[in-house]
């Protein structure tokens, strides 16, 4: 049992940081402000390899580990205090990459990683639509009726992260409505397919660097090659895989936020005098302080322990959940605590400490809520079978 990350790990986590700090940190408000995704920082992170950090090098990407890659998941939203911009990665690389990386043909492989890795192609997954989240099995209605050599996609996607830019998106469809989850397929979309159309942008509370919008298909024809993995094996097979790098990279981001708050306050409590003392002698904010630390290296471990499990290619269906859980609720936790050191400052949009608490919202709901999280944890304790 080594606690340490590897001298490459945190090697590359320096990079990753300091990146993001000099690069993506100073026009994160303004972009927050005016609900920006930009493509020239967009096209710097894939000049450094971010964009396919966990994409096969042979595919053009770094072939970063689970490990690896949640860890400049953390650096990157610690340096840049952009919850946002690391969805928007995660979105790109995670949940629309690794379908591909994980159940796609060889094919697929080439045609479609090399641009995703580059960042010449923005990438997303649609699984939710407007009348299906938790339930995204037993609800979905989007169609997907074999036709020739293709399939003819009827049907929305709700909530699609990078939906607006998006070049390339994983979508779950219905091909047998009498199986349930064992009646879902998955098929690469490409948004110059006839009958893609893209929903107006979705204003909202926090990872406004980030872009969402609704999805449409109508009478998309999709070519049969652009299927992964079999007919109706969509979602237990692609959508466990996936969910499980999701629920450990893309949290990973909270750990980032948590550790740039922490820094945040803890300075902020040095220098702010009241009563003619800094705030930080008053045992009410150490408290604060402390609590979000050990919270902090909780979620951490639990983080690094799902990434471990899935590197040494063993599934993590409790490890994630855990991790899911336990980090989401507690950078909502974290933020509400250590914003409430910053007094008003701590409310006035100048200070990244207000952005991280609307960005963190996201967190309890996204990729699976914490309800459907702790029912999964469960179902795993039991052994019961859900959906991913
Ligand atoms: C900014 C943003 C970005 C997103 N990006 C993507 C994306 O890129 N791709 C994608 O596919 N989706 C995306 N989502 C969708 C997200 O994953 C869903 O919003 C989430 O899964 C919840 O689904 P829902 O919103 O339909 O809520 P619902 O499922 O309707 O849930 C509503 C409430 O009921 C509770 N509930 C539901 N079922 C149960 C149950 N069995 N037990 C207890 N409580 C229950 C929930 O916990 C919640 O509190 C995004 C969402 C947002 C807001």
């Amino acid at each position: 049992m080594d606690f340490r990350l590897p001298a490459d790990v945190l090697e590359y986590r320096d990079f990753v940081r300091e990146f993001a700090r000099k690069e993506i940190y100073p026009s994160a408000e303004r972009r927050d402000r005016e609900q920006i995704w930009d493509p020239a920082l967009w096209k710097k992170m894939g000049e450094v390899g971010l964009l396919g950090l966990p994409i096969p090098e042979e595919y053009g990407g770094q072939g970063g580990s689970c490990l690896l890659t949640s860890v400049a998941t953390e650096a990157f939203a610690q340096g840049s205090s952009d919850g946002g911009l690391t969805l928007a990665w995660g979105a790109h690389s995670i949940i629309g990459a690794m379908p591909i990386v994980l159940c796609g043909t060889e094919e697929q492989k080439r045609k479609y990683l090399p641009g995703i890795a580059s960042g010449e192609k923005v990438a997303g997954l649609g699984l939710t639509e407007p009348g299906s989240g938790s339930d995204a099995a037993g609800s979905m209605q989007t169609r997907a009726v074999r036709s020739g050599d293709s399939y003819i996609l009827n049907g929305s996607k709700m909530f699609i992260t990078n939906g607006p830019i998006g070049d390339v998106f994983v979508v779950m469809a219905v091909t047998d409505k009498d199986r349930g989850a064992m009646g879902i397929s998955v098929f690469i979309v490409e948004k110059t397919f006839p009958g893609f159309k893209t929903g107006r942008k979705l204003e909202k509370m926090g990872m406004r660097t980030s872009l969402t919008s609704e999805l449409i298909f109508e009478d998309m024809v999709v070519p049969q090659e652009n299927r992964i993995s079999r007919e109706n094996s969509g979602f237990a097979r692609v959508g466990r895989a996936t969910l499980e790098w999701e629920r450990t990279v893309l949290v990973a981001s909270s750990l980032g936020s948590m550790q740039s708050m922490l820094d945040q306050a803890v300075r902020y409590a040095q220098e702010r005098m009241q009563f003619q003392r800094p705030i930080i002698d008053f045992q009410a904010v150490q408290q604060k302080i402390a609590l979000a630390r050990c919270k902090l290296d909780a979620a951490r471990l639990l983080i690094y322990r799902s990434a471990l499990k899935k590197d040494a290619g063993e599934a993590a269906p409790l490890e994630c959940s855990l991790a899911k859980l336990y980090t989401t609720e507690a950078v909502n936790a974290v933020a509400y605590d250590l914003g409430q050191i910053f007094g008003g400052y701590g409310y006035i949009h100048e200070y990244p400490v207000e952005r991280a608490y609307r960005d963190a919202r996201l967190g309890t709901i996204g990729a699976g809520t914490s309800e459907v999280m702790r029912s999964i944890i469960a179902a795993n304790l039991q052994n019961i079978e859900t959906g991913p």
